[in-house]
This record gives C-alpha cells, structure tokens and sequence, in this order.
C-alpha cells in the first residue's frame, strides 16, 4: 500500500483535529539538542513570547506564557490560575471541550454555571446577557471559539462584547481557531485566551500558550492549585531569568519558531485562514457532490474540522472506510457528537487543495468499492 502514500515522509495526511501534519521544514527544525540555558534557545523563547503576543496585536497590554503539556494543560490552568477560589465562572457550552472546562471546574472545586446550547447551535447572546443581569456571583465567563467537537463557529465578538458590557472577565479557548480566524485583543476584550503549537499554527504538539492581559494575570498570584500550571508562576519565572521553571519541551519551540515563520511567510492570520477556507471549500462541494450531508449550515461552519452524517446505508462500514481511507493516505476521524451520528474530516494542517482533492478521490473509491451508488442519509 505504500506506494498510493505520498506525503513527503511518506506518512498519511492526518485530516483530524490534532495531532495535524507538519511540514518536513518544521519537523527539521527538531534535529538538534539544545540546552535549556543554550543562548539559541534563550533567544528563540523570547522571540516567540513576542510573536505569539503580535497575532492577537496585543503588543504593550499583553503577554504570553507558554506551557508543556498539550493543549487541554494549558486550558486547566488557565482555569485555575485566573478563576479565583471565590469566583465563579459562567461555562459556554456547545460540545465536549466546553464539557471538559466544567470537568475541570470539579476537579478544582471552582464554582460554575453552565449555559448550553446543542452542538448544531451557536452560543446564545440574550440568554447570556440575561444570566449575567441576573448572577451577580458571575465573575468570569468562559468560551469555546471553534467548538471542534462539530467545528462550530462561536459569536465571539458578541460574546466579548456582552461580558464587558456587564464588566465580567472574559476567558477563551481558541485552540482550534488560533492562527486561523482573527482574534484582535483591540476589538475582544478577554483577560486570557489559551492555544496550543500544533493546531493552526502547524508545530509539533506538546506546548500550550496562554496570552493574558497583563494587568489581570498580575492579579491571579496565589491562585493557582496546582504547582506545574500555575501560569503565574511561570510568567514570574520567565521574565525574571528568560527560563522555564521545569524542563522545556526544547524540540517543539525550535519546531515551532520553525513553524512560526512559514506562518509569516504564509501572511499570517489572513494567508492562513485562506488557505484553510480554501480547503474548507473544497472538502465540502465535493462531500456534498458525492452525496454526504454535512451537520451545520454553511454559515455556522468554521474552516477547521467538518461533520459529516454517518451515511445509513447498509454497505457503509465506518470502520471500513477509516481503514480504507488510510490505505490511500488519509486519516480522518470519528465523531464525538450526541446529537446524530457523524464523522469528521479536518481542513488544518500543513494540507492544501492537492490533499483535499486526493482525500475526495479516495473517499469516491471506497464508496464505490462499498458497492454504495447513493448516499442515504
Ligand atoms: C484540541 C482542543 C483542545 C485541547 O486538546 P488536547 O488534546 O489537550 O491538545 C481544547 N479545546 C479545543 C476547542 C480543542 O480543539
């Protein structure tokens, strides 16, 4: 089979939400052992608190601080670092990592309200701004901006806008949009919006950022419970000796400095998110042409991970179409959804409409293999 592989290193096309593919320039850039007080890495750190602080154009007012870990690390600690022990936090939910910040909350007996909606339906803005009149105890909100769960596209700027009417504190994940869709700490006012190096900005997974307004991480000393996520503590340490206080993942910043300039060099958040609204595209009209039905409406669609209803005819095996994908070099995933049966193909990544094509060719040649002349929805 591994002459139909033809990524450059002969791996699969990963169309999931992550791990994603790297290009073989940022997957290079990991050749080399540096350590942790190397000049290099010193210097390579530093650049990257600055960039990551220049994509949401927060230069002056805010400040990142990254995290090992993968991206549900940084998001714990966010949580914990910025929601204090009396605070309570209102929980935005249309899917599972939303779910997962309530699971966090348990864990650290942070007090929480949940608004939810269903994963096929956007965060709803009159209910929050109801909740909020009405719950003066609320003092942070929290928000999914690409629920990748279906790949919904939260109101963002409505959501922001809402919480600073009411004067709460706003946090974000933005894991599976960061990079790809503009998020401008000048026009979303958000106290912390955490990421990760694999997602859209295409490095090796295994660190997490969080990029904070300075004057309300400044306030969050002590709250932490946990030692190795304390956000705080960490920031403290890095602007003091240029150090991480623990071991760095010293392989994924140099790939991810790597990845840093092909995302400069790709024009930033515009060149990216076009090239994955591109794919997006792509992926869709051809799904659509071969008769699969996608969960959300065009306009609720983010270009990052597409839900697909499970076709119902009998010949169709997910298992087997996995595997035969697979086969042709392209791995997609399972869905996670309650509300129908589905599966999912990415568009992020270091994937073009090459890749798109290809995975639509080969989708059409299971189909047929299946003996599937209609897709029954
Ligand atoms: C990927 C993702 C995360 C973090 O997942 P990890 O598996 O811990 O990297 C969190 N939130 C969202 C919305 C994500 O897409």
């Amino acid at each position: 089979m591994s002459t139909s592989i033809h990524s450059p290193t002969g791996d699969p096309y990963l169309l999931t939400p992550g791990p994603l593919t790297t290009s073989p320039t940022v997957k290079q850039a990991m050749l080399h052992d540096y350590g942790s007080r190397d000049q290099t890495f010193i210097n390579t750190n530093a650049n990257m608190l600055n960039r990551l602080v220049d994509i949401v154009n927060g230069a002056g007012t805010h400040v990142s601080v990254p995290l090992q870990g993968s991206g549900t690390f940084s998001v714990e600690a966010m949580i914990g670092c910025f929601v204090p022990s009396d605070g309570k936090l209102l929980i935005l939910i249309n899917g599972a990592y939303g779910h997962r910040i309530a699971k966090i909350c348990d864990y650290y007996q942070r007090e929480y309200l949940i608004q939810e909606s269903a994963e096929d339906t956007p965060v709803d803005i009159d209910t929050l701004d109801a909740t909020l009149n009405s719950d003066s105890d609320i003092s942070h909100v929290v928000v999914v901006f690409c629920e990748t769960t279906s790949g919904i596209l939260n109101p963002l700027q409505a959501v922001a806008d809402v919480v600073a009417r009411h004067q709460r504190s706003l946090l974000i994940d933005a894991m599976s949009a960061f990079g790809a869709l503009p998020l401008d700490a000048q026009e979303i006012t958000f106290d912390a919006v955490v990421a990760s190096s694999n997602k859209c900005l295409e490095g090796a997974p295994g660190m997490g950022f969080c990029i904070a307004r300075e004057s309300a991480l400044q306030q969050t000393k002590g709250n932490s419970p946990s030692l190795s996520l304390d956000l705080y503590d960490q920031w403290q340490a890095m602007t003091k000796n240029k150090q991480w206080r623990f071991t760095p993942p010293t392989h994924v910043l140099l790939a991810f400095d790597q990845a840093l300039n092909e995302f400069d060099e790709e024009g930033g958040v515009a060149g990216r998110g076009g090239r994955y609204r591109e794919n997006c595209d792509l992926l869709v009209a051809g799904m659509r042409e071969l008769g699969f039905k996608t969960l959300l409406p065009d306009e609720l669609q983010a270009p990052i991970i597409i839900t697909f209803h499970m076709p119902k005819n009998a010949e169709f095996d997910f298992n087997a179409f996995y595997d035969g994908l697979k086969d042709q070099g392209y791995v997609i995933y399972p869905g996670k959804l309650t509300v129908a049966d589905s599966f999912r193909m990415g568009c992020i990544g270091r994937l073009g409409l090459d890749q798109m094509q290809g995975a639509l060719d080969a989708v059409k040649n299971i189909i047929a293999k299946f003996g599937i002349e209609k897709i029954i929805n």
